[in-house]
């Protein structure tokens, strides 16, 4: 049998083969030739975002677009004679091939780049050992070594504990073995995950029942957002309960085919599928932070770390969504490659670090939506009404001039102060994902609404509104 690991000792161990630890570990040792492994559980390398998360998501997001494109296809022209049949069955599968090819380019990368992949479950036992136990049923156990250690384990997905029956839903991991595509399903949450994948069955045909707790989805993005999108939704057939409270139980009907969820004074609705997608929690359950002395916040568990990610420990350091701060691939990418320059590059690393501030999302909702900055109420609270210009511009895409069923396009500049200078930029509608990067990186440069004005329009197409609002 191969030792679980190749050496007893190292200069950097990373645990969790998920964005961040790749990004991490792959800098140290290719760029500065440290010594380092990477220790991931689970027997595929990529995290969330490659085997469960932004990759397949995007795959999926992919074919409900085709789907609604072939429905346009009559607007503009096209008699396609019979509605085009979706097989989701062959489908996920080509998806689920698509991802095992993306986990053997990650471990040859590893491979490349010198880092040793250790396919263990780690463990913390003090503030530089690692207990790693094999987790290809040998129980193989082995304590090794390490100069620096970083947690990058990710999170999960909650499933609420105090809901008879919420074990019978799915979460979004659940989402991407769905065999079938329900014709019936309910999903409970207003963030990310919720409005993506509602977006994706609907488009898909299935029947969608989307449960929020207050009036919109996205409560924590620009009310415009909020609005413009909760109204869509709805417009295209999406069934939103709002205010809903909490199930009150969930039961299997008596076929054992579908489930039945038991809300307020007695009303019932009966799925196929039951989906929770009311955020995600740290991975951090058996981790051994307390044998480290390692601290964590009480109440949800995310690891506790300053600006630099460094923890309380010497030597201990956390990125990504264990930390709990903006979890989002890029981030947990970009944190874990500055964190390898400043541990083990020149000198004038010593003070890398990731700047949380102006991260620019997308939610890939039907259309997308796109933000960076500071929503309209998050600006007047931290300037003052008085220092707050608001731009706002709503209007039909020119796509959508042959069909009789139009989407929104809402875009939002929110500027500050007599330079004007854009502090929030909200965007929804078609082609929304792709158009935000390079204002990305105009407002990283501190740009003003006067340099958006000073860019001539690109015509015609959605985005030049951006650069001509008035
Ligand atoms: P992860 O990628 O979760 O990696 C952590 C790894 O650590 C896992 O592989 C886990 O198995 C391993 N691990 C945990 N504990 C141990 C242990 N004790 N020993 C060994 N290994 C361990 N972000 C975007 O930017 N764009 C998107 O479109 C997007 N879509 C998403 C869609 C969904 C459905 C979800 C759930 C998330 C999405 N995200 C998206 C978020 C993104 O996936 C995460 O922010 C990102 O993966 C976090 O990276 P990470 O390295 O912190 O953790
Ligand atoms: P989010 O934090 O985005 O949203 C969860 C929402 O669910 C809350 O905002 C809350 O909305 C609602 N909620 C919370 N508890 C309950 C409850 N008990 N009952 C009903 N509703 C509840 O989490 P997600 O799970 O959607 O996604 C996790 C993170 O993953 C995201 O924050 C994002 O960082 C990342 N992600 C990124 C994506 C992307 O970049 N495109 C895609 C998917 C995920 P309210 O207060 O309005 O009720």
């Amino acid at each position: 049998m191969a030792p679980i690991s190749k050496s007893e000792e190292y200069d950097f161990l990373v645990i969790g083969g998920g964005s961040g630890g790749l990004g991490a570990a792959r800098r140290a040792a290719s760029r500065y030739g440290q010594k380092v492994a990477i220790v991931e559980k689970s027997g595929r390398l990529g995290g969330t975002c490659v085997n469960v998360g932004c990759v397949p998501k995007k795959v999926c997001w992919n074919a409900a677009f085709i789907a609604e494109t072939i429905h346009d296809a009559a607007g503009y022209g096209f008699k396609l004679e019979q509605k085009a049949p979706f097989d989701w069955s062959s489908f996920k599968h080509k998806r689920d091939a698509y991802i095992k090819r993306l986990n053997g380019i990650y471990e040859r990368n590893l491979d490349k780049d010198s880092v040793e992949y250790i396919s263990a479950h780690a463990s913390l036992v003090s503030p530089n050992e690692v207990s790693l136990r094999a987790t290809d049923g040998s129980q193989e156990f082995k304590t090794v070594k390490a100069k620096k250690i970083l947690i990058a384990t990710g999170g999960y997905p909650i499933v609420p504990n105090n809901i008879p029956g919420a074990e019978f839903g799915i979460t979004s991991d659940g989402f991407f073995d769905l065999e079938t595509l329900p014709k019936k399903v309910a999903l409970v949450g207003a963030g990310y995950i919720a409005v993506e994948l509602a977006g994706i069955f609907n488009a898909l045909g299935s029947e969608t029942h989307l449960f929020i707790r207050g009036e919109t989805v996205l409560r924590k993005f620009d009310p415009m957002i909020q609005e413009v999108l909760t109204n869509h939704y709805e417009k295209i057939g999406i069934k939103i309960h709002k205010n809903s409270k909490q199930f009150q139980r969930v039961e299997k009907s008596e076929s054992g085919g579908s489930l039945i969820l038991h809300g307020e004074n007695g009303t019932q609705l009966e799925v196929d599928t039951l989906l929770w997608a009311i955020g995600r929690a740290p991975l951090v359950n058996g981790l051994g932070l307390e044998k480290a002395g390692v601290e964590s916040d009480r109440e949800i568990g995310f690891v506790r770390v300053d600006e630099y990610q460094n923890t309380n420990i010497s030597d201990i350091y956390a990125l990504g969504d264990v930390c709990g701060k903006v979890e989002l691939t890029p981030v947990a990418i970009a944190a874990g490659r500055r964190l390898a320059d400043r541990l083990f590059g020149p000198p004038e690393f010593s003070t890398k670090k990731l700047n949380y501030e102006n991260v620019p999302s997308v939610v890939f909702a039907h259309p997308e939506i796109g933000a960076i900055g500071l929503s309209e109420p998050e600006a007047r609270a931290e300037y003052g009404d008085e220092n707050i210009k608001v731009y706002k511009t709503s209007f039909v895409a020119m796509y959508y001039a042959m069909l009789e069923n139009k989407g929104p396009t809402s875009y939002k500049l929110v500027c500050v102060g007599p330079e004007e200078r854009v502090v929030g930029l909200h965007i929804i509608g078609l082609g929304s994902a792709e158009m935000l990067q390079g204002f990305g990186v105009a407002m990283k440069m501190g740009a003003t609404k006067a340099d958006f004005d000073n860019c001539v329009a690109i015509h015609p197409t959605s985005a030049e509104e951006l650069v001509t609002m008035t």
